[in-house]
């Protein structure tokens, strides 16, 4: 059997292992420490000087908190992109509120600015203005934010930026996870960057970062005895996992680079494919990590279909995978209102995910390229000289 190609692997190979030991030798092997610090600033110099961030121990644990913060309770209703992950959603039902899904647009893949709209004009006029909007930022891809802000802000709903896929990922200028009244990142093992599991809240006020921290840490009032007015969570990064991140955040810009090679790899690929198109940033406003590259096959233009292309890849150990399933076609969320078109449906149908790991080698480009061409040029021979 080849050895296995993943579809996004963890690529260490910093300084991890020497955040991770400073914290054994100073006993710091508790939640807290100066890890938790340390990466927490890393992140804010990274991201913008006047942002705040609150390391957590996980992604769905940072949009659990953004959702309490924007003060989202029982009965509340709740905006999000419906083609996304699960985790940007169950927050929202984790408090007894009731998502409403958004369609995609067919630029960015993420929210539609005129469904969104649309649907908070209907939400009101059947007696609820929602609560939050949660847009995300598919595969590293920044949604249409300039768009989506203006809405957020002529109807006063605060806007949660699920930036889970997209640390690195900038739209004019500006990083991703910056853009709402918060932002969450994910230190998953399959991101751009990992703690092993890991999550983050990005705010824009101290008190709001605070507020997390508090709300993580069992919600502890200031009293000697163990007193509390609120209800907690043990959401807080351990200081082993931060030094991990540490470790990561100083090869952060390279792993984004290594991601951009890959996608620029299936673009040259893909150049003379008739129906086959690599998702790509719209214009010079959107600047993408390509967290994952992502292909999208036009069964009337080409012989082949997406699952074709998967089950050859998988013959020859290579991972691939369908593109997240939207959430208004989920079971789980069945009964859930949903405003749009059939966007998100169709690209559900017809795209891949490929492999995208900046730890990909040329070796493995070279068998990853020979099936694409073997399968969607129907050619038998094929050698790459890369
Ligand atoms: C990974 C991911 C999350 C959840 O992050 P975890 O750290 O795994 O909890 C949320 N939203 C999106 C879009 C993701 O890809």
């Amino acid at each position: 059997m080849k050895t296995k190609i993943w579809l996004s692997s963890p690529h260490l190979g910093g300084n991890e292992l020497k955040y991770v030991q400073e914290a054994f030798d100073s006993n710091w092997v508790a939640p807290l420490g100066p890890n938790v610090d340390g990466f927490e600033k890393d992140l804010e110099l990274f991201l913008d000087e006047n942002i705040n961030v609150a390391a957590l121990s996980a992604g769905t644990a940072a949009l659990h908190l953004a959702l309490i913060e924007c003060d989202v309770n029982h009965g509340d209703e709740v905006i999000c992109q419906s083609m996304t992950f699960s985790a940007s959603a169950n927050p929202i039902v984790y408090l007894g509120a009731t998502p409403i899904f958004i369609d995609s647009e067919k630029d960015t893949w993420n929210m539609c600015p005129v469904a969104l709209q649309e649907a908070i004009e209907d939400r009101i006029a059947k007696g609820k203005k929602p609560k939050a909007i949660i847009v995300v930022n598919l595969y590293g891809m920044p949604a249409k934010m300039d768009e989506i802000l203006s809405i957020a802000a002529e109807y006063d709903i605060p806007l949660i930026e699920d930036a889970a896929e997209s640390l690195g990922s900038k739209y004019k200028g500006k990083a991703c996870g910056t853009f709402g009244r918060f932002g969450i990142l994910s230190f998953n093992g399959n991101k751009i960057i990992t703690t092993s599991g890991g999550g983050a809240l990005v705010c824009h006020s101290k008190e709001d970062k605070d507020k997390a921290v508090f709300l993580s840490t069992q919600a502890r009032d200031d009293a000697p005895h163990y007193q509390h007015s609120h209800i907690g969570y043990n959401y807080r990064m351990s200081n082993i996992s931060a030094g991990i991140g540490r470790g990561q955040m100083e090869v952060l810009n390279e792993r984004v680079e290594g991601r951009r090679r890959m996608h620029d790899f299936y673009a040259e690929i893909c150049e003379n494919m008739d129906g086959v198109d690599l998702f790509t940033e719209p214009s010079s406003d959107f600047y993408s990590n390509h967290w994952l590259s992502v292909i999208t096959i036009d069964e009337t233009k080409s012989s082949k279909t997406a699952e074709d292309l998967r089950l050859a890849f998988l013959e020859e150990n290579i991972e691939s995978r369908p593109i997240w399933k939207p959430m208004h076609l989920q079971p789980v969320f069945k009964d859930a209102p949903y405003y749009g078109e059939k966007v998100a449906e169709q690209l559900f149908g017809n795209s891949l995910c490929l492999p995208s790991g900046s730890n990909v080698s040329d070796e493995e480009r070279e068998r990853i390229a020979k099936v694409m061409v073997e399968i969607l040029l129907n050619k038998k021979e094929y050698s790459v000289s890369r």
